[in-house]
């Protein structure tokens, strides 16, 4: 379970929270009503409009060896075919001289990194890229950014072997070492393989040249990804050394049956889709943690494919019709120790409906002031004060009498909770101060109420008596 789990049922997964009583609700506490164009969720303790509760998307759906699987199955579909023709044209028809291939990669970088931001906003199939910025932008820029983060799979290695001067494997054999340092050549080259692909992603997202080569930045990010990381790292060298797989094959059957370039070109860019997918579904998963987006954009609705169910429409009157039975009289359930477990406006608006005035009266002795005024109507707060009052309770019969004025301040019912206070303050509690102190209230909010006007002439014969 992600989220709190349900106020009344401790076994289900609460996936809304009722704005007014603030009880969790699950599928089976909450309802959709239509509201304008949508439909919201409501509370079927109160009535109050509910909010879907919200999770991290990494936490609702975390990047797993599930997501690798359906990023390597995404770009069999059309426009995962379409794509790759596209970009294979591309390489094939301009992609002669230095130029000519300049722009190709260009293009067809711009549209893998394309694959990944789409991928990280939520998108699944495929859209072409916007319009064509210009030359830099869409051609150089990816370019550019490619070569920054490959220099991380072998710059390293380069470096140190051009500062050691060393020739470290016989023939360049990288299984021929021929001292103890071959083995730091080796493990440059696996830390470089390794964070090769964060590189990678950061120029997919538009990281600024400067983040691209910044270790503490390169490696910061792989470090916050831990895990998962992990998970893309060892994809990308997947993907890699199935390129070069397919590759040797593709040149294997080129001898034998002469395939067009084209055609060579569509499938080696099969690879490089999944890769830029996966790490779309990454950045769609955990980008928060990247500074990708703000992290609002991250959270889901715990439930979010589960619609609280619609509400039942009421059933028309069928006029005649004998075979209708008598509508059942509800047994009266026993929830045990629900009191003690419930929030208090749950607990009491739950004693109220099921017509328990004993145990309302005691939800409100035991936690009164913990109650919002929305937990009733003001007329089910009215009757609960002159339940209060009958048992002996003025001062709880003048709490529920003011969220009755609370609930509904200009309310039909409202000067009337005003005359009742005051009754009981003078003839309960013996507090006449008090009382015509909310008698002047009632007479300023309002004037016009027939309460208004047995208030003034009360006043009047307090006034004439003295104190
Ligand atoms: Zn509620
Ligand atoms: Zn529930």
């Amino acid at each position: 379970m992600l989220g709190p789990s349900c106020s009344t049922h401790p076994e289900a997964e609460a996936g809304w929270r009722c704005s007014t009583c603030g009880s969790a609700l699950c599928r089976q506490c909450a309802v959709s009503r239509a509201a304008g164009y949508g439909r919201i969720a409501v509370c079927k303790l109160c009535g109050g409009a509910a909010t879907d509760i919200r999770v991290r998307r990494a936490l609702k759906n975390p990047f797993t060896v599930q997501t690798l699987r359906e990023a390597v199955r995404w770009p069999f579909h059309k426009e995962g075919f379409l794509t790759s023709v596209a970009c294979a044209l591309v390489l094939w028809i301009i992609g002669t001289g230095a130029l000519g291939t300049l722009l190709a990669e260009g293009l067809v970088l711009a549209t893998l990194f394309h694959v990944t931001t789409s991928t990280a906003r939520g998108e699944d199939t495929f859209h072409a890229p916007g319009d064509f910025r210009g030359f830099f932008e869409d051609i150089l820029g990816p370019v550019i950014r490619a070569a920054f983060a490959s220099i991380w799979a072998f710059g390293p290695v380069v470096a140190y072997v051009v500062f050691r001067r060393g020739s470290f494997f016989r023939n360049g054999d990288l299984l021929q070492p021929t001292g103890p340092e071959a083995a730091v050549v080796l493990l440059l080259l696996l830390v470089g393989t390794f964070l090769f692909p964060m590189a990678l992603l950061a120029g997919a997202l538009g990281a600024p040249l400067r983040y691209l080569l910044n270790p503490l930045v390169v490696i910061g990010y792989a470090l916050k990804l831990g895990r998962d990381y992990v998970l893309i790292a060892g994809f990308a060298l997947a993907i890699s050394l199935g390129e070069s797989a397919l590759l040797s094959l593709l040149l294997f059957v080129d001898r034998t049956v002469a395939m067009p370039g084209v055609v060579q070109y569509t499938i080696l860019l099969y690879p490089p889709l999944m890769l830029f997918r996966a790490l779309g579904l990454l950045v769609r998963a955990r980008g928060d943690e990247l500074g990708y987006g703000g992290e609002e954009q991250y959270l889901v609705p715990v439930l979010d494919e589960l619609q609280p169910e619609p509400q039942q429409e009421a059933q028309p009157e069928m006029a005649g019709s004998a075979s209708v039975a008598p509508a059942p009289v509800l047994a009266e359930i026993e929830l045990p120790h629900e009191a003690e477990s419930m929030p208090p406006a749950l607990a009491l608006a739950r004693r109220v409906t099921s017509s328990d005035v004993e145990g309302a009266v005691e939800v409100l002795r035991r936690a009164g002031k913990e109650v919002p005024p929305a937990a009733l109507s003001a007329q089910a707060w009215i009757e609960l004060s002159k339940a209060c009052l009958q048992r002996g309770h003025g001062q709880l019969a003048i709490l529920a009498l003011r969220r009755a004025v609370e609930i509904a301040p200009e309310g039909p019912l409202a000067p009337h909770a005003f005359l009742q206070t005051a009754r009981i303050y003078e003839e309960n509690l013996g507090d006449r101060a008090t009382s015509d102190k909310i008698l002047a209230e009632l007479i300023e909010r309002h004037p016009q109420s027939a309460e208004a006007r047995f208030a003034a002439r009360r006043l009047q014969v307090h006034a004439a008596r003295g104190p």
